[in-house]
């Protein structure tokens, strides 16, 4: 076997967790920039920081972590100190180009991650400015394309694309990255760790060594299923990004989250027929609506579609799919709802029901314990846990 080409640190996932982290690491280090809004603010960590010598980078994070300041929160401040974006001379960093560490990026995508994937014209939850990053806030990014964009306003998903589509090249770190790349096993090697990967199109399989690893692979690597009989007729997809996909008059989605509620949006909007099956009670799916419905316009229209009674919107709450069969130019979908049991002839069955992030890639390491994350709604993460200054795995040194 060749010997595996080594870098100091290797990234796998090129979302926005991952990619950031390939310019930072590739040499643009944060500066504090003292600002007067950040100074009269924050007071007390304006101090602190203006000891700092050379890169926010250098921070003794330990001891601010004592103090209460997690690093993600310090950057949070430093890039967003107000609520709303005013103008880039309040962000409370300046990027330089410094020492570059041997970093590469593997990612089987595009950059971007999931963005790549979700409907296209799907906006954020988040206003824009909280999606970029901040060596490159958005509204530099509109300056020099020239584009008319609001980063306080939700952006969707083509604009976001583009945005994170331009990073590489404009920060020259295009030559520490590899796209369509898959990334099949992690294991323990004398220098740190062992990757192997394969071309996502070509197959071709390469190995590399690495000290560190920063596995940024995002929560979709594995696609929930619901494991019952005739989940993989052709009438069912978990892809979803044009309503125009979906010929036909009758579609069924299972979901419950925003990827669905979208979906059955669109759907309904176009004119389809929508069959809303989730497990979730009515009033556990409208706090999520009415907390939602005064600041995401889709979250307004689907308050709208359910309070005026359409017909074409059916919602199927409490309700389990028990099994999928096929019908000639469509399918038929058996489900339960209070030990009840009901079909319905669909043409389209849109499976929304999210997915997980995938260690079984880690072969020859201690067991890695995962804690659940929930948000105010439903289960969202599984997370390692990690020391809190350092953001590094508390089972696998390095990680
Ligand atoms: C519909 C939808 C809307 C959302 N809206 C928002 C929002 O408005 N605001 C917000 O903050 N968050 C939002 N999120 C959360 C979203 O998860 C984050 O915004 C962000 O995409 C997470 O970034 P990430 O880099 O962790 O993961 P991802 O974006 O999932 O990127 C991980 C990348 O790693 C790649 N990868 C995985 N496994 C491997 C492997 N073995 N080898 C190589 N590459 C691999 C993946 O293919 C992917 O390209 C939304 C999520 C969804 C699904």
């Amino acid at each position: 076997m060749p010997t595996p080409e080594h870098h100091t640190a290797i990234i796998i996932g090129g979302g926005p967790a991952g990619l950031p982290l390939a310019v930072v690491l590739g040499g643009w280090q944060p500066h504090y920039k003292e600002t007067q809004l950040f100074r009269d603010r924050y007071t007390q960590i304006h101090e602190f920081l203006n000891s700092v010598e050379g890169s926010l980078l250098g921070v003794d994070f330990r001891s601010l972590v004592h103090a209460g300041i997690s690093p993600a929160d310090l950057f949070r401040l430093l890039h967003h100190p107000s609520r709303k974006f005013h103008s880039l001379d309040e962000i409370g960093m300046s990027f330089r180009k410094g020492k570059t560490l041997d970093v590469l990026l593997i990612t089987q995508e595009e950059v971007g991650g999931l963005w790549n994937n979700v409907p296209e014209n799907m906006p954020t939850l988040s206003p824009g400015r909280m999606m970029e990053f901040a060596f490159y806030p958005l509204a530099r990014h509109a300056q020099e394309k020239d584009l008319s964009l609001d980063v306080n306003d939700l952006i969707i998903k083509r604009n976001l694309v583009d945005y994170y589509h331009t990073v590489p090249e404009r920060f020259e770190i295009q030559d520490r990255i590899h796209t369509g790349e898959r990334v099949n096993r992690v294991e323990p090697h004398d220098l740190g760790f062992l990757i192997s990967s394969q071309d996502v199109v070509t197959e071709t399989k390469h190995s590399y060594t690495c000290k560190y690893l920063i596995y940024a692979v995002g929560q979709r690597c594995i696609l929930r299923s619901l494991g019952v009989p005739g989940e993989d007729l052709p009438f069912i997809t978990n892809h979803y990004d044009n309503s125009l996909d979906f010929p036909g008059e009758r579609v069924l989605v299972v979901g419950g989250g925003r990827s669905a509620d979208w979906a059955a949006i669109e759907l309904h909007d176009a004119g389809k027929e929508v069959h809303y099956v989730m497990r979730q009670s009515p009033e556990h799916h409208w706090r999520l609506i009415s907390d939602s419905r005064h600041g995401l316009p889709y979250y307004a229209r689907i308050a709208d579609i359910i309070e005026s009674g359409s017909s074409r919107f059916i919602t199927h709450y409490n309700t389990k799919v028990s099994k999928f069969d096929d019908l000639d130019g469509g399918g038929l979908v058996t489900y339960m709802r209070d030990r009840q049991e009901d079909r319905i002839e669909v043409d389209h069955v849109l499976l929304l029901i999210g997915g997980i992030a995938d260690y079984s890639l880690f072969k020859g390491f201690p067991d890695l314990p995962l804690l659940e994350k929930f948000d105010n709604y439903r289960f969202q993460v599984h997370q390692l846990p990690v020391h809190p200054h350092s953001y590094e795995s508390t089972t696998i040194p390095n990680l």
